[in-house]
């Protein structure tokens, strides 16, 4: 599949690696846009919030508690981040392959663009 997170997965194009099991990774954002901006992905491709299933609630419940555990080793936990998923065009997804956005060190505004 021609997809360029199963690619990093792979190990098939270069990532820093923050974290990683047999079902997540996490990785530093190629293109940060808060002094801290990772990803945390599952290994298995599904191409967007649209395409999940009650099959994949174990799978994707590890997101968040990978997003919040390597916040706190990134020293943002205590003083807040964000996290987002983009979907579809107009939600901003840019890779179809689902992703978990993790920002902070800066203080994030509401509403998002
Ligand atoms: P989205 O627009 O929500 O689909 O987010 C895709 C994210 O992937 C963007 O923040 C990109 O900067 C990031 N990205 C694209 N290519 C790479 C890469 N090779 N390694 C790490 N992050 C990437
Ligand atoms: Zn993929």
């Amino acid at each position: 599949m021609d997809c360029l997170f199963c690619k990093l997965v792979q190990g098939d194009i270069p990532a820093t690696i923050l974290y990683q099991d047999d079902d997540v990774i996490a990785f530093e954002d190629i293109a940060p846009q808060a002094p801290t901006h990772f990803l945390v992905i599952p290994k298995r491709h599904i191409s967007t919030l649209n395409d999940v299933s009650d099959d994949d609630a174990a799978l994707l419940g590890k997101l968040p508690i990978v997003a919040a555990r390597v916040a706190k080793e990134k020293g943002i936990a205590e003083d807040g981040f964000r996290v987002t998923m983009n979907c579809n065009e107009m939600g901003g997804q840019t890779v179809y392959h689902i992703h978990m956005h993790v920002l902070g060190g800066r203080a994030m505004t509401w509403p998002p663009g």
